[in-house]
């Protein structure tokens, strides 16, 4: 699934080929996504142009002279930089003309992404609860702890809970809580301002590691069948269950908290 690094490095990605460029027609082979892709999409964007190229937790948003395109790649979901002509393949289930002759391509098998029109982005029912960006001064360790005070739930699912920040997919958040040496299990507001700290350092690092493998991965999003693959890293406890910890050589515990699959070690975590 594309995490928030994957999406970023999208953003950053096909920002330079579509920029500034007006929108000549959009071709929607498969309507049914998520959400059924608006009727209207290829009229309220003709000739407009694209004037940001913005993310905003996972979504992109693609801000127009007048109104948003949302986008969000959902499980499977890609967006690539088409140039040549490339014969449209299974699942490339639209496309936006831009008068340059590029081809903003949007491709998912899966089809649980969405492809959305808005006029005002910042009340729009996908985005306007959503918490602070993770890379942001505005997530800090005074913020966090602050909203913690009254949530009992346990800190892995608090910190991956959308209203209260951005972005911390499942990985990150075991990576994270790792690093920290915080147990997952832990009640959000039973840790100390100081070891909020370390968390939050630790989120900002690991997110930015991911970026910045995700630039060197994914260095070119123009081509015919360049798909973007998902981002090699060193993980230590995620994909990790029952093996031993790389710092204590401990087995690491695995279960499922919130439906997700949880890995820690019981020995450098409390
Ligand atoms: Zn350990």
């Amino acid at each position: 699934m594309p995490e928030l690094p994957e999406v970023e490095t999208t953003r950053s990605g096909i920002e330079p080929h579509i920029i500034n460029q007006k929108i000549k027609q959009v071709i929607v082979r498969e309507r049914r996504l998520r959400w059924t892709i608006p009727d209207e999409l290829d009229i309220l964007t003709s000739e407009q142009r694209i004037k940001v190229v913005k993310r905003r937790a996972k979504y992109l948003l693609l801000e127009l002279e007048s109104g948003t395109i949302i986008i969000h790649l959902g499980m499977s979901g890609s967006l690539r930089i088409i140039e040549d002509n490339a014969p449209v393949q299974k699942h490339d289930h639209v496309d936006i003309l831009l008068e340059n002759g590029v081809i903003l391509r949007y491709h998912d098998p899966r089809r649980f992404g969405c492809i959305l029109w808005t006029k005002e982005p910042a009340t729009h029912e996908l985005l306007k609860n959503l918490g602070p960006e993770p890379l942001t001064d505005a997530f800090n360790s005074d913020y966090l702890f602050d909203v913690s005070r009254k949530r009992s739930v346990a800190i892995k699912l608090f910190i991956m809970d959308n209203k209260v920040v951005v972005g911390v997919g499942n990985i990150y958040a075991n990576e994270a809580l790792f690093a920290a040496g915080i147990n997952p299990n832990k009640p959000a507001n039973s840790i100390s301002k100081a070891r909020y700290e370390k968390l939050v350092h630790y989120i900002k690092e690991i997110l930015a590691r991911a970026i910045e493998v995700g630039g060197t991965t994914l260095r070119d999003f123009v081509g015919g069948d360049g798909k973007p693959g998902y981002f090699q890293q060193t993980l230590n406890v995620y994909g990790r269950g029952n093996l031993p910890c790389k710092t204590c050589g401990k087995l690491l515990k695995e279960v499922k908290l919130g439906q997700r699959t949880t890995v820690w070690c019981s020995h450098c975590q409390h």
